[in-house]
Protein backbone atom coordinates (compact mmCIF):
# COMPACT_ATOMS: atom_id res chain seq x y z
CA UNK A 1 0.00 0.00 0.00
CA UNK A 2 1.28 3.59 -0.84
CA UNK A 3 1.92 5.84 1.91
CA UNK A 4 0.63 9.04 2.05
CA UNK A 5 2.87 11.76 3.80
CA UNK A 6 1.51 15.26 5.36
CA UNK A 7 2.71 17.87 7.61
CA UNK A 8 1.62 21.04 9.58
CA UNK A 9 2.24 24.67 8.61
CA UNK A 10 5.29 25.07 10.80
CA UNK A 11 6.54 21.36 9.40
CA UNK A 12 7.24 20.03 13.27
CA UNK A 13 4.36 17.50 12.95
CA UNK A 14 4.57 14.94 9.94
CA UNK A 15 2.45 12.02 9.61
CA UNK A 16 1.71 9.04 7.30
CA UNK A 17 -1.21 7.54 6.22
CA UNK A 18 -0.46 3.97 4.98
CA UNK A 19 -4.13 3.91 2.79
CA UNK A 20 -4.45 3.22 -0.88
CA UNK A 21 -8.12 4.24 -1.15
CA UNK A 22 -8.76 6.71 1.65
CA UNK A 23 -12.88 7.99 2.19
CA UNK A 24 -12.74 11.78 1.54
CA UNK A 25 -15.33 13.86 2.88
CA UNK A 26 -16.21 17.18 2.95
CA UNK A 27 -17.87 18.20 6.56
CA UNK A 28 -19.79 21.41 6.80
CA UNK A 29 -20.59 21.02 10.74
CA UNK A 30 -20.35 24.42 12.92
CA UNK A 31 -17.07 22.93 14.70
CA UNK A 32 -15.39 22.09 11.23
CA UNK A 33 -16.09 25.56 10.59
CA UNK A 34 -14.77 27.00 14.52
CA UNK A 35 -11.86 24.70 13.81
CA UNK A 36 -10.59 25.68 10.49
CA UNK A 37 -11.90 29.68 10.72
CA UNK A 38 -13.17 28.69 7.08
CA UNK A 39 -16.66 27.12 5.35
CA UNK A 40 -15.88 23.68 6.15
CA UNK A 41 -13.77 20.77 6.44
CA UNK A 42 -12.02 18.11 4.01
CA UNK A 43 -10.82 15.32 5.57
CA UNK A 44 -9.86 11.52 4.58
CA UNK A 45 -11.00 8.77 6.98
CA UNK A 46 -9.31 5.87 6.95
CA UNK A 47 -8.46 2.61 9.95
CA UNK A 48 -6.56 4.22 12.85
CA UNK A 49 -3.70 2.07 12.90
CA UNK A 50 -2.94 2.68 9.12
CA UNK A 51 -2.02 6.60 10.48
CA UNK A 52 0.78 7.66 11.90
CA UNK A 53 1.92 11.11 13.40
CA UNK A 54 5.25 12.54 14.96
CA UNK A 55 5.01 15.97 16.75
CA UNK A 56 4.36 18.57 19.56
CA UNK A 57 0.44 17.32 19.02
CA UNK A 58 -2.33 19.07 21.61
CA UNK A 59 -5.42 17.86 21.91
CA UNK A 60 -8.61 19.42 21.86
CA UNK A 61 -11.40 17.59 23.64
CA UNK A 62 -14.96 18.53 22.14
CA UNK A 63 -18.25 17.43 21.83
CA UNK A 64 -19.67 16.41 18.33
CA UNK A 65 -22.71 17.33 16.93
CA UNK A 66 -24.19 13.69 17.95
CA UNK A 67 -23.25 14.39 21.35
CA UNK A 68 -20.06 11.75 21.15
CA UNK A 69 -16.91 12.58 22.57
CA UNK A 70 -14.44 14.47 20.12
CA UNK A 71 -10.77 14.86 20.35
CA UNK A 72 -9.24 17.29 18.04
CA UNK A 73 -5.71 16.87 17.41
CA UNK A 74 -3.69 20.22 16.37
CA UNK A 75 0.26 21.05 16.32
CA UNK A 76 1.06 22.78 19.41
CA UNK A 77 3.69 24.88 17.63
CA UNK A 78 1.85 26.19 14.76
CA UNK A 79 -1.86 25.48 15.38
CA UNK A 80 -2.77 23.29 12.65
CA UNK A 81 -5.65 21.06 12.72
CA UNK A 82 -4.05 17.33 12.38
CA UNK A 83 -6.29 14.44 13.23
CA UNK A 84 -9.83 13.88 15.04
CA UNK A 85 -10.94 11.14 16.68
CA UNK A 86 -14.72 10.72 17.03
CA UNK A 87 -16.70 8.29 19.31
CA UNK A 88 -19.27 7.96 17.01
CA UNK A 89 -16.71 6.72 14.30
CA UNK A 90 -14.57 4.51 16.77
CA UNK A 91 -11.45 3.08 15.07
CA UNK A 92 -11.39 5.69 12.35
CA UNK A 93 -8.67 8.04 11.57
CA UNK A 94 -9.92 11.31 10.44
CA UNK A 95 -7.21 13.38 8.63
CA UNK A 96 -7.71 17.06 7.68
CA UNK A 97 -6.44 16.68 4.23
CA UNK A 98 -5.28 19.86 3.53
CA UNK A 99 -2.40 18.92 5.38
CA UNK A 100 -1.39 16.14 2.86
CA UNK A 101 1.88 16.96 0.76
CA UNK A 102 0.35 15.72 -1.81
CA UNK A 103 -3.25 16.67 -2.28
CA UNK A 104 -4.17 16.27 -6.42
CA UNK A 105 -5.45 12.95 -5.20
CA UNK A 106 -8.61 14.42 -3.51
CA UNK A 107 -11.62 13.52 -4.02
CA UNK A 108 -14.64 14.01 -2.28
CA UNK A 109 -17.55 11.13 -2.14
CA UNK A 110 -19.71 12.56 0.49
CA UNK A 111 -20.40 15.80 2.17
CA UNK A 112 -21.94 15.52 5.42
CA UNK A 113 -24.41 18.33 8.29
CA UNK A 114 -25.18 19.83 4.97
CA UNK A 115 -27.58 21.37 7.12
CA UNK A 116 -24.97 23.86 8.59
CA UNK A 117 -23.42 24.34 4.97
CA UNK A 118 -23.11 27.77 4.15
CA UNK A 119 -25.47 28.54 1.36
CA UNK A 120 -22.74 29.60 -1.08
CA UNK A 121 -20.82 26.44 -0.63
CA UNK A 122 -20.59 23.94 -3.44
CA UNK A 123 -22.52 20.65 -3.32
CA UNK A 124 -21.08 18.68 -5.77
CA UNK A 125 -23.77 16.17 -7.59
CA UNK A 126 -20.53 13.97 -7.88
CA UNK A 127 -20.80 13.68 -3.73
CA UNK A 128 -23.41 11.97 -1.51
CA UNK A 129 -24.80 14.37 0.27
CA UNK A 130 -26.39 14.12 3.97
CA UNK A 131 -28.42 16.84 6.24
CA UNK A 132 -26.36 15.09 9.01
CA UNK A 133 -24.48 11.86 9.04
CA UNK A 134 -24.82 8.80 6.89
CA UNK A 135 -26.87 6.61 9.33
ZN1 LIG B 1 3.16 22.94 13.31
Amino acid sequence: MTKKTGRCLCGRTTFTLTDDNPTVAICHCTHCQKQTGSAFSIVTISPRDRFVCAGPLKKFNDIGESGGAVSRWFCAECGSPILTEAAAMAGAAIVKAGCFDDTSWLKPSLQIYCDSRQEWAPLAESTANFAKTPA
